[in-house]
């Protein structure tokens, strides 16, 4: 273990770097009150923990001239060190899709001065006049043409999250169908169940396949029980934790079979792989032109790639209506869900769309996909159990780390007994290589006894049986 905690000593004096500064001090005083003295597993997670509030609690700037200008100089170091912070959780980053590969110096003047604001709706002006609606509107026309919508037959808008957009596509689902019933996998993200709890709408689970897609069978008998009530369904494509792909076109065939014809809804949350699947020859369309799809989102800082979370949520024209409230005080027409909305995102999105174009994207993603089938195979040659669960899919599952410090380091989100990593375009094989050397370096020290034998959990129900390592008896018939 000893060598661990150099390690871990070293990074502890590099990111404070001014040890004897008194902010620093602070700092790590504060770190230290928090984790315990001696408390080593405490001290690598707190490694991985943002620094501590206290050592950046908000001071009155001081009257005095000299005091001044040393608080100012303390301010600049916390910024500095704060930086340098984020530099390195960036750096140790697999578990969250957000594409980190963008360069947005160009759009430095827009930071100073500027308080773009693009409050209502994007395709109606509002008296405020520093807004980015022409940029907004330009990025959605390029969304709906890849769903398929011309731009005169769809509305929409650029949202702060992929969040937004399914709070969004579900409320337009609800006001269509106002005595609907949801219907939305087990896998799905948990703003979907947030938004049935916020609009008071009876959401009604339905169970998934080992690949974390819906289940068609489970699907057709839950709405069987309510054949009465108009359906609004929540389609993934691509479930957070597994990536999986709903089969949207099973989906409504289903629908169809039970007789719901015209009376339903789906909402297609397509926050990671809205933008990865339209790219790939071999995947299901998501396009507005098969029947009841009412709405699409998708984040614009995941698998484009922009420094602040933003997204993109498109619905019929028809639809927008049933939202649409006049507000005098913008002198606007309002149907997102925000008052104000960020007008620089706008920007962002369209400066990436611009520079990387749908080829661009395309590229992207099939280095992404090569890369994920690399991290997969080199997770299971090091005797980890790991797998893509779809072949259309850039999510790496693997087995949930033993240590709550390495899960940090390397910031794996994780669900039950599965952790996963998403290989983003920012992802490459170097970055890949470090990782699983890391994982295998510290099964050893978990799993002392393990050379050369299945060790490790058994995770065959998250990931299926043929897919885990573990020495249980679910293996044994197919190893014979
Ligand atoms: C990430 C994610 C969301 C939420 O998107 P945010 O931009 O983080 O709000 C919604 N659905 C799925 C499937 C996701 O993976």
């Amino acid at each position: 273990m000893a060598p661990v905690v150099v390690e871990l000593m070293t990074t502890t004096a590099r990111d404070l770097q001014l040890a004897d500064d008194t902010a620093a001090a602070a700092h790590q005083q504060a770190r230290v009150h928090q984790v315990g003295e001696d408390d080593e597993e405490g001290i690598k997670l707190a490694m991985a923990a943002a620094p501590a509030a206290e050592a950046f609690a908000v001071q009155e700037p001081p009257a005095d001239e000299e005091a001044l200008a040393e608080r100012q100089a303390e301010v600049a170091r916390l910024l500095a060190g704060f930086r340098r912070h984020l530099e390195d959780r960036s750096a140790h980053h697999l578990g969250y899709p957000y594409n980190l590969d963008f360069d947005f110096a160009s759009l430095a003047p827009f930071l100073q001065g500027l308080c773009i604001n693009n409050l209502g709706d994007p395709f109606v002006e509002s008296n405020y006049g520093v807004h980015s609606r022409p940029l907004e509107v330009a990025v959605l026309d390029w969304f709906a043409r890849l769903w398929d919508l011309g731009p005169g037959d769809y509305w929409g808008y650029v949202t702060s999250c992929g969040t937004e957009g399914n709070l969004h596509g579900l409320l337009v689902g609800r006001e269509v169908f106002p005595d609907g019933v949801m219907y939305a996998s087990a896998d799905s993200h948990y703003s979907v169940f947030r938004a049935a709890r916020m609009y008071r709408v009876r959401c009604v689970k339905v169970g998934t396949l080992v690949s974390g897609e819906m289940d068609c069978d489970d699907f057709e008998a839950k709405l069987m029980h309510n054949t009465n009530s108009p359906a609004i369904v929540n389609v993934n494509i691509g479930t957070t934790v597994k990536g999986a792909i709903d089969d949207l076109d099973k989906i409504i065939s289903t629908l169809q079979k039970c007789g719901f014809h015209d009376r339903f809804y789906i909402h297609c949350d397509g926050a990671l792989a809205g933008l990865i699947i339209p790219f790939l020859k071999q995947a299901p369309r998501v396009t507005f032109r098969k029947p009841g799809i009412g709405s699409v989102s998708v984040s614009g800082h995941k698998f484009l790639g922009c420094p602040v979370p933003c997204g993109v949520v498109i619905t019929r024209r028809e639809h927008a209506a049933v939202l649409s409230t006049d507000v005098d005080y913008i002198s606007s027409r309002d149907a997102t869900i925000t008052g104000s909305r960020n007008g620089h995102a706008p920007l962002f999105l369209w400066c990436a769309l611009n520079a990387k174009g749908r080829r661009g994207i395309r590229d992207d993603v099939h280095r992404c996909l090569r890369n994920a089938r690399f991290l997969a195979r080199r997770l299971r040659d090091a005797g980890v159990s790991a797998a893509r669960l779809n072949p259309l899919s850039i999510t790496v599952v693997l087995e949930r780390p033993r240590d709550e410090a390495f899960v940090r380091k390397w910031q794996l989100s994780c669900q039950g007994g599965v952790a996963h990593v998403v290989v983003m375009p920012n992802v490459g094989v170097d970055k890949i290589a470090s990782f699983v050397e890391d994982l295998a370096a510290k099964r050893r020290i978990w799993y002392p006894h393990g050379e050369g034998l299945r060790v490790g959990p058994c995770v065959a129900k998250d990931i299926g049986q043929e897919n885990c390592l573990c020495s249980g008896l679910h293996n044994v018939s197919d190893r014979s």
